[in-house]
């Protein structure tokens, strides 16, 4: 994906459709999700915010592609998902989704340039070409001078940044996040978050962000929250 074929801001990038997701566990079915259904437009930030083990991980997770839903339907940039098989939904996954998890996962024998570079390479782009992009990405979330640290010898707000540019390394349609500044004191969290503000603002794409911090939420866009395994405006 490059710039020249991003739509104008303002479509449905990610919609989720009465989804359904169950658990069965010892014996009995557990209804997390019942009937969720929301969308994210491009140039758009989301809250997604609501107690411990209300379904935001899992909600993130289908819309993501990291799981399936019991039932309902995920549409990625116009692109139904429910009956693509593995390897159509990894490519799709990789082209348009960016995911930052609460704690980076980054891989600990690469520096911070490698694992931005990886997902691009994996992505189809050459060793030169992500490089590049690499070091640009590092150098938008103020980490010029971090390029060949690894994970280990970053703070947990560098290492956040890291993982914000890893996730966008393939100019993704869309944005994912379960509680990047979870694991941070307020003022990093609040750094943290304006860095990926101002890439989700300078590029259209669709954020959806799950946060327990109110202050961060209170600056985005839209929020929502998970109520009796639906979805609802807050
Ligand atoms: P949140 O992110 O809002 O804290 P989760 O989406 O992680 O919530 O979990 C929602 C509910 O689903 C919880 O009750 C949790 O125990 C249950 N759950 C999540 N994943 C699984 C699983 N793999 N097997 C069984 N139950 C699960
Ligand atoms: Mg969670």
């Amino acid at each position: 994906m490059n710039s020249t074929t991003k739509k104008a801001a303002g479509d449905v990038l990610l919609s989720l459709t009465n989804v359904q997701r169950n658990y069965e566990q010892g014996g009995s079915v557990i209804e997390v999700l019942r009937d969720a259904s929301l969308e994210v437009r491009g140039g758009e930030i989301t809250a997604l915010i609501g107690p411990s083990g209300s379904g935001k991980s899992t909600l993130l997770n289908i819309a993501g592609l990291l799981e399936k839903p019991s039932g309902g339907e995920v549409t990625i940039d116009g692109i139904v998902t429910s009956k693509l098989g593995s390897g159509k939904r990894g490519r799709l996954r990789g082209s348009h989704i960016g995911f930052v998890f609460q704690v980076h996962r980054l891989l600990p024998e690469f520096s911070a340039l490698e694992n931005v570079m990886i997902p691009q390479m994996l992505n189809g782009l050459g060793r030169e070409e992500s490089a590049e992009r690499a070091e640009q990405l590092l150098a938008m979330v103020g980490l010029r001078q971090r390029c060949d640290h690894r994970p280990g010898a970053l703070s947990g707000g560098e290492q956040q940044r890291v993982a914000i540019a890893r996730a966008v390394a393939n100019a993704p349609r869309i944005l994912l996040a379960d509680e990047p500044t979870g694991n941070l004191d307020p003022e990093t969290a609040a750094e943290v978050f304006e860095h990926l503000n101002h890439i989700v603002r300078g590029t259209d794409t669709a954020a959806l962000i799950v946060t327990h911090n109110e202050a961060l939420a209170a600056t985005m866009d839209r929020r929502l929250t998970i109520r009796d395994g639906g979805i609802a405006e807050i």
